[in-house]
């Protein structure tokens, strides 16, 4: 029997279909789906019990129905339609965990928001769980938290039900791990605000109906002249410029965006003016928590697939798996994975009991952000030339997933933080 052999079936391969691989001479069939379950749900229930998992449960069979069918054309079209898929989600009620009732919340505390970043890494691609994530756990927090009862009608309550989309305004083009140094100022004229400069990377940005903005509102020193505002897309003088190309996440729309003489409602600051750093920050505690979550399905899924590849893949006459490089290898990364999980539930359950969890979210994002890159290089290796096609998941998550790094806080900025707990820095030892 001839040991050659190819692959012929549909782009699916991977994603939503068994792995097959059909012998080049006859075309039929030479392995079966087997499926590897190199993880169990053992110690889930330390944050979850049973109403968590129903949550997932529903939540998966509205991806399966809703979104995963159409992830590959979104790819190609480069943007998914985020209205639909957020009516969708915010009619069931997953656009608003942890908000509150009053305003269409399920007021639920951020175990069930964790269960549900989780169950988003079910969705064939990056794009889509960070889109999501954007509206709940990046643009909204603060407005829910610090916002008046005005802005939460006008912005919270129609992005929880799905029927605005939002978007988070931190980065500029000068400005992406020094948030400090944001240069977008907003100069008060009367009861106004006068917006002036522009954002870049905006995720949802060439969709979203409003922008949770971060903007200088006076010359005073940078921890404490910034404000979170409520900005309407529509406005006059706002310019979305262009939507990105990246390597990946191209289901995701990322956008420049510049404000010339946007004219907004000073009753569109959130809370305090002046706090907008210190609530940005704290915003960004639930970002890293759910970019972490959102990691774990993808991170199993790529073990779970290469160990099913190269079960039946054959090299050298016998399964790839069977060499000790390979199954040691998948092994060792599976433990990592079991143990980024922990730490995750870990701070989960700390910030439930609302401690501060800035330090061991760092950690977990950190960690996240590093290991899908190993996971996605280490398990792309072994799936060789198919690897390096754009047919199986793997290919994709290793160009997705190399944001984790980069995003919401690039590795050397959770390190910075992580040293600034450990009093390591060296600007803070002269202090
Ligand atoms: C696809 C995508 C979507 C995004 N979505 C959004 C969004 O919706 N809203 C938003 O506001 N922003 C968004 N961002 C921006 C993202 O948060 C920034 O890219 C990120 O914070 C890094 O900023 P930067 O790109 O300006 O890199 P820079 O700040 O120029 O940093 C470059 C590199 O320097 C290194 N570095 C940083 N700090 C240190 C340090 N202290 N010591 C040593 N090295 C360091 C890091 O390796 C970093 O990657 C998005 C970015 C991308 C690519």
């Amino acid at each position: 029997m001839a040991t050659k052999i190819i692959r012929i079936l549909p782009r699916s391969i991977g994603r939503r279909s068994p792995t097959i691989v059909r012998h080049l001479s006859t075309g039929s069939a030479v392995f079966q789906e087997k499926e590897a379950q190199p993880f169990s749900s053992d110690g889930h229930d330390i944050v979850y019990g049973p109403y968590h998992l129903q949550m997932q449960d529903s939540l998966k069979k509205i991806i399966d129905k809703d979104i995963n069918p159409y992830v590959d054309e979104w790819e190609a079209q480069r943007k998914f339609p985020a209205h639909r898929v957020f009516k969708v989600l915010g009619d069931s009620g997953f656009l608003g965990i942890t908000k509150p009732k009053a305003y269409g919340g399920l007021e639920l505390d951020y175990s069930y928001s964790a269960a549900m970043a989780e169950a988003l890494g079910h969705i064939n691609c990056g794009g889509i769980p960070m889109a999501v994530g954007v509206q709940t756990d990046m643009a909204t927090p603060a407005l829910a938290k610090f916002g008046s009862d005005y802005l939460k009608r006008e912005f919270l309550a129609p992005s929880i039900s799905g029927d605005l989309v939002a978007c988070i305004g931190v980065s500029e083009t000068g400005a992406g791990s020094d948030v400090a140094n944001i240069q977008t100022k907003a100069s008060r004229k009367g009861d106004d605000l006068i917006i002036n400069g522009g954002k870049m990377w905006i995720t949802n940005g060439t969709q979203a109906d409003w922008m949770c903005c971060l903007v200088n509102t006076s010359e005073g020193k940078p921890h404490v002249n910034k404000s979170l505002v409520c900005l309407p897309m529509n406005l006059p003088g706002i310019t979305v410029a262009k939507n990105i190309k990246k390597i990946g996440m191209w289901c995701s729309d990322t956008a420049q965006i510049f404000f010339e003489d946007v004219y907004v409602p000073r009753s569109h600051i959130i809370g305090e003016e002046g706090q907008g750093f210190l609530y940005q920050m704290l915003q960004f505690q639930e970002e890293r928590l759910f970019a972490t979550a959102t990691c774990l399905a993808p991170l199993e899924k790529m073990i779970a697939e290469t160990i099913n590849y190269t079960r039946e893949r054959k090299v050298f006459n016998q399964p790839l798996l069977n060499s000790q490089i390979v199954h040691f290898t998948l092994a060792e990364l599976a433990a990592e994975v079991e143990l980024l999980r922990s730490t995750l539930y870990r701070t989960i359950a700390l910030y439930v009991k609302g401690q501060d969890v800035t330090r061991l979210a760092s950690i977990c994002k950190l960690k996240a952000g590093r290991l899908v890159r190993e996971v996605s290089d280490k398990c792309l290796q072994f799936w060789g030339g198919m690897g390096y096609t754009e047919d199986v998941i793997v290919s994709r998550l290793y160009r997705d997933l190399r944001l984790v790094s980069i995003g919401g806080g690039a590795d050397e900025v959770m390190l910075s933080i992580i040293c600034k707990f450990m009093n390591t820095l060296p600007n803070q030892r002269r202090q």
